[in-house]
């Protein structure tokens, strides 16, 4: 697999965890501004992108439009390029951009196949998804294509969709994550205060009970 990844807006948390999928034999990194020198974009089998994009940074979205002409697919990496993640807390003002301000998912301006989330997003997940997407193993990548759709998350969708339903073992994950502190664990159960909950998604992403089967991945594609 040709691969190209591009960091868009966020903590250089899933550029980290990206690294970890250079150790596989079949991926061929030919594009990534942060890791190596080569100036010009390439045709790719997969454009990787992590972080969200930047309104007041045009620059961002010329990047997306020409990695969408290169690549076959295009793949959100991380909470932050999938749904917004932490940079929905952002209000400007900060070092070192201050005029930054206003941060979206890449799925709002170019077409992305997959959305692979997580904060940071997981070197397994990615090596899995790689691997069942080189050995044509749709089944496990039907998730990861299906989760595009869902654009925003916020503690609304824990509770509605994971507690209200049952799914819920009380593993605490969830208020593990939360990077504002917004969840509470009560009786081994979720409570969030959604006065101060930022929409970033990452409870909900990160609870072990979502939809994406782990242990059947685990099993069957490595
Ligand atoms: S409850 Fe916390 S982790 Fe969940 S979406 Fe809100 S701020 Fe993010
Ligand atoms: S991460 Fe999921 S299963 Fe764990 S406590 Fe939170 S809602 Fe329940």
């Amino acid at each position: 697999m040709k691969a190209i990844y591009l960091k868009l807006s966020d903590c250089s948390g899933c550029m980290m965890n990206f690294l970890g999928v250079l150790s596989l034999e079949d991926v061929e990194l030919v594009y990534c501004p942060n890791l190596m020198d080569e100036r010009e974009m390439k045709e790719a089998d997969v454009g990787f992108l992590s972080g969200a994009v930047c309104l007041q940074f045009e620059e961002h979205i010329e990047m997306l439009k020409k990695l969408r002409e290169l690549c076959d697919v295009v793949v959100a990496a991380g909470s932050c390029a999938c749904v917004g993640g932490i940079t929905r807390f952002c209000r400007g003002k900060q070092d070192p951009q201050p005029e930054h301000h206003t941060f979206l998912p890449v799925s709002d301006f170019i077409g992305v196949d997959y959305a692979i989330p997580g904060c940071p997003v997981s070197s397994e997940i990615l090596k899995k998804f790689i691997n069942a997407y080189n050995k044509n193993m749709d089944t496990y990548l039907i998730p990861f294509r299906n989760l595009v759709k869902k654009k925003r998350a916020s503690g609304e969708d824990l509770q509605d969709e994971i507690v209200a339903k049952g799914l819920c073992v009380g593993c605490g994950m969830c208020a593990l994550s939360c990077p504002v502190e917004a969840i509470e664990m009560m009786d081994r159960r979720p409570e969030v205060r959604m006065d101060k909950c930022i929409r970033c998604g990452t409870c909900y992403f990160s609870c072990p009970r979502n939809f994406v089967n782990l242990r059947k991945v685990d099993a069957e594609v490595i």
